[in-house]
């Protein structure tokens, strides 16, 4: 399948209960051969409205991440686990995760063959592992993973929204994000 389709599919998609209360899906940016994906958990307000990923409170200090590991925005993909926005930015439920993983996910994992893929928060991290993660106790580890038939690394950090409820997340995400800049190096 290429790529607009697939993004046109998740832009008219009704195979879950989101797509009745989202005003745009957000299939994810960046380049289609990016050497790094990113991946989030699912779209919160700002980005239902301007249907692109991580545009809001959370997206701005994800920038400053980036920064920090000596990346540019333009230069990874960024995506999430469920393209639509939750209503009240609740989390999304397992059968949501799993069609949309199914669907979309997995196809953009395959499609882009990232060496390298950042897991951003607990839902990010479960649906690409396959298991429930407590983030405080696996974040800053890589691991070589296969997804979709793709192989690459999977690092585990915490959700950069982590950060807008305390001064410790944010100090760990930033010494998180300063460690993958050394790995990206090697890649
Ligand atoms: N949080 C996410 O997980 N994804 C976004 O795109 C925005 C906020």
């Amino acid at each position: 399948m290429a790529t607009e389709d697939l993004e046109r599919r998740i832009r008219t998609c009704k195979l879950c209960r989101l797509h009745s209360s989202r005003k745009n899906a957000v299939p994810g940016e960046g380049p289609l051969d990016a050497k790094i994906l990113f991946c989030g958990e699912a779209p919160g307000f700002n980005e239902d409205v301007q249907g692109r990923p991580f545009v809001g409170a959370a997206g701005k200090f994800l920038d400053e991440l980036l920064q920090v590991a000596g990346l540019k925005r333009e230069d990874v993909y960024i995506a999430n686990v469920v393209k639509c926005r939750p209503p009240e930015n609740r989390a999304p439920l397992d059968d949501e995760v799993e069609t949309c993983t199914t669907n979309y996910l997995q196809k953009q994992v395959s499609m882009i063959k990232p060496k390298l893929v950042v897991a951003m928060g607990r839902v990010s991290a479960r649906a690409l592992l396959g298991r429930p993660v407590v983030m405080g106790e696996e974040r800053g580890k890589l691991l070589d993973w296969t997804y979709a038939g793709a192989k690459f690394k999977l690092y585990l950090t915490y959700h950069p929204a982590a950060a807008l409820y305390g001064a410790e997340a944010k100090q760990k995400l930033l010494a998180d994000f300063k460690s993958l800049g050394n790995t990206v190096i090697k890649l």
